[in-house]
């Protein structure tokens, strides 16, 4: 599943052409850089392999999401729609513009629930964040039916999903943009980095000013220009030398997908032999990124039983239902509404004295639906390089577990 896997002689040689030039810096520096612009070509590649018009890179999955966010014009008084099952990241940058995370319960896709969904739409929702959840597609054809219907702007969250089709068509390329992560364990990785695709030409110029400070890139789209600015931005450029590694790794994208569907593929039969178990629902297999093999037991108590020997015989599943990273009843500082600003912003809005009053509350019971499915799931992360020792010894733990 993570790219590093398969660094090697390509990630070294781009990188040596930037040191070559002694330019890490993005914009700039012509007589310099000798026409090297790593940054650039990596934007316009991933369009291009993403079957869209423009791309732009930023420092992380997280800074690609608050960056559409705010050149979408979320912001205080808005509510954002997204799904339970994520990492922290996706509200996090809901609350960095200033807006409200409201989340909806996942189905069995172990993505938005278009039901759901629609359910939790109110005057104040100005966006959607449908997640593709570990290499899997959302029901983009009900999501992006239930937006239009109401007029609000979906934004894929595509962090774990690079490569990910539905009938031939990228995800991340359905909705208004799509971000990317290249964090150091998601398919493809830059160590740190970040990056979000869209058609729009005049989001995409906002977002590419806003990433830089405001500075304008009205007579250069993509890339500076001009001296004055005309909205304030902030920094999350993204440097050279990430650009390098990920034009590097996205050559390999399609190789590593390939070689996860034959290992998603061997583990999927070895995993068949379990009593009852079932597997998640994935919308087009051809076009799965298969990072992941989802399964489901028939309740709880089987789930973690069968962990428990898998895990004893050195093969143990992720069980997300404790994860305190991905799944909303765990996540503790949310529901506590903890935060470092002495006002007790975003949780609270200071009235008066330093003890405001609660702007937003969030009940760890919630999302019923989503529990039960959650509470049955096991995953296995599937490797790019999987040893015969190693399905070897799956296959005797789940043996085993039978
Ligand atoms: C990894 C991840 C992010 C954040 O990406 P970073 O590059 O780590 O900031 C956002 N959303 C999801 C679903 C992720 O898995």
């Amino acid at each position: 599943m993570p790219g590093f896997e398969v660094f090697g002689a390509e990630e070294k040689k781009e990188i040596a052409e930037v040191l070559d030039t002694g330019v890490l810096f993005r914009y700039e520096f012509p007589n310099e850089r000798r026409g090297i612009y790593k940054v650039r070509q990596f934007e316009e590649e991933f369009a291009r392999y993403c079957g869209v018009k423009h791309a732009q890179a930023v420092t992380s999955g997280t800074a690609a999401l608050k960056v559409a966010l705010a050149a979408m014009g979320v912001g205080p008084g808005d509510e954002v729609i997204t799904q339970g099952f994520t990492f922290v990241a996706t509200w996090e940058a809901i609350f960095d513009v200033g807006a409200v995370p409201v989340f909806a319960e996942v189905d069995d896709t172990l993505n938005l629930d278009p039901t759901d969904l629609e359910a939790k739409i109110t005057p104040q929702t100005r966006a959607i964040i449908p997640v593709h959840m570990m290499g899997a597609p959302a029901r983009m054809a009900e999501i992006m039916a239930i937006a239009d219907r109401h007029g609000i702007p979906v934004l894929e969250d595509t962090a774990q999903a690079p490569g990910t089709a539905i009938d031939g068509k990228k995800c991340g390329s359905f909705g208004l943009c799509g971000t990317f992560s290249f964090d150091p364990v998601k398919t493809m990785t830059t160590g740190e980095g970040g990056m979000i695709i869209t058609d729009d030409q005049d989001l995409w110029r906002r977002m590419s000013e806003y990433q830089d400070h405001g500075h304008d890139h009205v007579p250069n789209p993509g890339a500076r220009g001009g001296e004055g600015r005309s909205f304030i931005g902030f920094n999350y450029r993204m440097m050279e030398l990430q650009g390098a590694i990920g034009l590097a790794q996205l050559a390999k994208l399609d190789h590593i997908i390939a070689a996860q569907r034959r290992n998603k593929e061997a583990l999927r039969q070895v995993v068949s032999r379990l009593p009852g178990v079932t597997f998640r629902t994935v919308l087009d297999p051809a076009g799965d990124n298969a990072s992941f093999l989802a399964f489901f037991l028939p309740d709880a108590a089987s789930a973690l039983k069968v962990n428990e020997t898998l895990a004893a015989n050195g093969a143990g599943a992720v069980y997300f239902a404790n994860n305190t990273w991905h799944y909303y009843p765990k996540w503790e500082h949310l529901l506590a509404g903890s935060t470092l600003a002495k006002s007790g912003w975003p949780f609270k809005v200071k009235e008066g004295g330093a003890d405001g009053r609660r702007r937003v509350h969030y009940d760890p019971r919630a999302l019923p639906k989503s529990a039960a499915i959650m509470d049955r799931l096991l995953v296995y992360p599937v490797p790019i390089k999987l040893s015969e020792e190693r399905l070897e010894q799956i296959e005797q733990a789940v043996k085993a577990a039978c």
